[in-house]
Formats: C-alpha cells, structure tokens, sequence
C-alpha cells in the first residue's frame, strides 16, 4: 500500500511539509486498512481536510473494489457549491477518466444541469456514494457503501451545500439511511446531515426509459425552486 507521501508524489503535489510538533492527518493504516474499527477508520476521515481526504480516498484499499478500479474517482466541481449532485459510482470512462459523470449518463446529467441553468463545476460538485468502480456496473455493495461511507460524509461537511440532489436509489437510500422506491421519495424534500435533500431518477436509467424524463423535469424544476427558497431564507 503507497504511504501518503508516495500518493502526493504521485499526484504531483508533493514533497509534503509537517510541523515538527504536529503529526500530518494519518491517513493510514486506522483509515485505510480493511478490518480496522469503522468507527475509528470513520471518526479519522471526518477530521480530514480535502489533501487528506483525497489522498486516503486515492490510497484506500478497505473494501473489495479497489483491486479492479483503474483508479479512484473522488468527485469534481466547486468545493464551495451550493448544489451537490450524488450519483452511484463510478463506471467504465469514469474509472479511465477519474472524474464523475463522463460518459453517456454524464451528458444526459450536464443538460439536466443546463435545463435549470447549472454548469459542471460553477457552484455545482458532483461526487459519488462509493469512489471504485464496480465491475459490470452492478450496484454497490452495501459493505462496499459502508466502508466508503464516511468519504461522502466527509466531501458533504466540506462543501456545506445548500441543497443535495440524489441521483437513483442507491444514493438515495444509502443517503437516508433506508430502503424505499425512488417513486415514494420523488417530490419531498428530504434531509441528509441537516442538509435538504431531493431525490431524481438516475440519468443512466432515464436513458433506458425516456417516458419518465417529464417527472425528472419536475423533480429538476422542485429543485430550482426549492434552492430559490433556501437562497431567500438565507438573505
Ligand atoms: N453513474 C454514476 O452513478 N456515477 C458516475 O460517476 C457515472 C455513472
């Protein structure tokens, strides 16, 4: 397993410099060894700063996906986004590709972004309920969600968006924390760490079955309005 140091090194931002009286966020092994305490491993990721946690993120090996990814695939946009869009995982141009959303489900995303006005990247982050790509695209694990769990956690404390999109119902159960159809969760507004939470159709399954774009534009447009409300309840 690369030590921190190497992962900075590899992605092109070291050396790292540490206080002499301050260790540097531990990424390993607490948050990163399969079978260690999850309650720990979690209580050590969610004091990470972004370096950090993009560096465990990049480095973990806690659960069965990370054998096969080509690479981790940690999310993308503006850190300080009001809208936080959260899909499954990453799947085959993902995993080549590292970033979120790129590949046939990704354009159908980037114009349900356009459709309300939103850009990829401008006030929007992207991320995903579980960072490697599960191979064949099947859904995660629910172990595998568990151990990626508190990386979505951490990404959510950061960017203390105003309002989360979930995008299917693996983000939307894994976010709520319970089983439901996507069709009982449509058109509330939900809440995830205080954060109000809407949930849509994933764009890859609104590929395979065009008739339910109309609700996904309803679900967009709730959306809209409710971010207008929360920005008129803030001013
Ligand atoms: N589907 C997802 O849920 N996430 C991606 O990043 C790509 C496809």
């Amino acid at each position: 397993m690369p030590t921190r140091p190497q992962v900075l090194e590899e992605l092109g931002i070291g050396p790292e410099w540490v206080r002499r009286d301050r260790p540097a966020v531990d990424t390993s092994p607490l948050a990163l060894e399969p079978g260690s305490d999850l309650d720990a491993r979690a209580a050590a990721v969610l004091k990470m700063d972004w370096l950090a946690l993009k560096a465990c993120v990049a480095a973990c090996t806690a659960c069965p996906l990370a054998p096969t990814r080509t690479q981790t695939v940690f999310g993308v946009g503006d850190e300080a986004a009001d809208w936080l869009f959260v899909g499954e995982g990453p799947g085959a141009e993902e995993d080549q590709r590292g970033e979120p959303f790129v590949g046939q489900a990704g354009r159908l995303l980037d114009n349900m972004l356009g459709a309300i006005g939103l850009k990829r990247g401008d006030d929007v982050y992207i991320a995903n309920v579980v960072k490697c790509r599960p191979p064949n695209n099947r859904n995660p694990e629910p172990l595998e969600a568990e151990r990626c769990r508190a990386f979505l956690q951490r990404q959510v404390d950061l960017i203390r968006p105003k309002l989360i999109v979930a995008l299917g119902k693996v983000p939307a159960t894994n976010l709520l924390g319970r089983d439901a159809t996507i069709a009982s969760l449509r058109g509330s507004l939900h809440e995830y760490r205080g954060i109000p939470l809407i949930v849509t159709y994933h764009p890859a399954y609104l590929l395979r079955n065009l008739h339910d774009k109309s609700k996904a534009w309803e679900d967009l447009c709730f959306a809209r309005d409710t971010m207008a409300k929360l920005k008129a309840a803030a001013a």
